[in-house]
């Protein structure tokens, strides 16, 4: 490519989404001391046992030895003996997931929100509110924050029975006005088939259309269980879209907890990394990422590293590095850039 076909794309190229995909990991580092009363968030492993709800279980025996949440809901689901300890289940986990309130103080979903546009996108794995109720009070410092995306389902969702539409539970439809109906959390492992699910179905088709245009993903706390293989491949094909070329311009960005274990965080993104032409960073902390380095600029940033001025090494007088810590703090910090983007100015300051 000539550099002045690059110049030509490079318009375009800043316009592109950035895509974040995020698991229970980064709700973990989200409550890194526990909620604002000090609970913890429960991983599907051991979940039953950690949150105390194995008087569920004291009417049947289950087959599988499994501690894994999906795999014991999998079990219930295909027998018929079941369907009352499925809905107390059900019932139990929404009641503890809506009992956990984000903390007072600026968190991981604050800065993560505050670093996105509107043109970007936030797929979560999770089915806590948290981002919703960090994205309640950013929104008092701007509205324009990422799209979001609940592939499976969230209690913070709700979806309408009539209309492919989706939307937060306490609105209504904007096709037929009826009030959403809850999402459902728990899907059978083995019959997932996210195809034919209709409430996610739109949700699905959204993901994969930011996928296809990302000029960055950042992989955030999502470890793509075993029980889930079919959505990495639905992700993964959603990137591939060049067919066998490479994806030059976009790179991989991984963030897990400190002392991760790079070698086997690699193996499990490798397919997402050789598309990208090897362009990745496997980091511990968030505060690391592309998106605290150049908050709502990160694709601007990663273009002009990597490739506009040719090794540039400059940084944004703006981060999130430092993790500020108030929100009138953040907003002092952002305020340059959101007046800039009101002028249509989206220029790395
Ligand atoms: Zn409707």
């Amino acid at each position: 490519m000539t550099e002045s076909d690059f110049k030509r794309l490079l318009p375009n190229l800043k316009k592109r989404p950035h895509v974040v995909i995020i698991g229970a990991g980064a709700s973990c580092a989200t409550l890194i001391n526990g909620d604002k009363y000090g609970k913890k968030i429960s991983a599907m492993d051991n979940f039953i046992k950690k949150l105390g709800m194995e008087d569920i279980f004291s009417s049947v025996k289950l087959e599988t030895t499994s501690k894994n949440l999906e795999d014991i809901y999998s079990e219930l689901d295909e027998r018929n003996d079941c369907d009352d300890v499925k809905n107390k289940l059900e019932v139990r986990i929404r009641e503890y997931l809506k009992s956990i309130v984000i903390p007072d103080e600026p968190t991981i979903y604050d800065y993560l929100l505050l670093s996105l546009r509107e043109k970007d996108l936030i797929i979560s794995f999770n089915w806590d509110d948290l981002l919703f109720q960090a994205r309640e009070r950013v929104s008092e410092i701007t509205k324009d924050l990422p799209q979001m995306v609940f592939l499976h389902g969230n209690i913070g969702v709700g979806y309408c029975k009539n209309d492919i539409e989706y939307g937060l539970i306490t609105n209504k439809c904007t096709k037929c006005g009826e009030k959403y109906t809850p999402s459902q959390l728990l899907f059978p492992v083995k019959v997932k088939n996210y195809n034919s699910t209709f409430q996610l179905q739109n949700q699905w088709k959204v993901a994969k259309d930011y996928i296809n245009r990302a000029g960055f993903i950042t992989i955030f706390g999502y470890g793509a269980p075993n029980t889930d293989v079919e959505a990495k491949d639905i992700l993964l094909k959603a990137f591939k879209c060049f067919g066998n070329d490479k994806r030059f311009f976009e790179e991989i960005q991984i963030i897990d907890k400190p002392g991760l274990n790079e070698s086997e965080m690699y193996d499990k993104w490798s397919n997402f990394i050789h598309i990208s032409d090897n362009h990745y960073k496997i980091i511990s902390s968030f505060f690391n990422s592309i998106l605290a380095e150049f908050p709502r600029r990160s694709i601007e940033g990663h273009l002009k590293r990597n490739y506009e001025d040719g090794g540039w090494w400059g940084n944004s007088k703006i981060s999130l590095t430092n993790s500020p810590k108030t929100f009138n703090e953040i907003k002092e910090l952002i305020q340059p850039l959101l007046d800039n983007e009101n002028n249509n100015n989206f220029e790395i300051i």
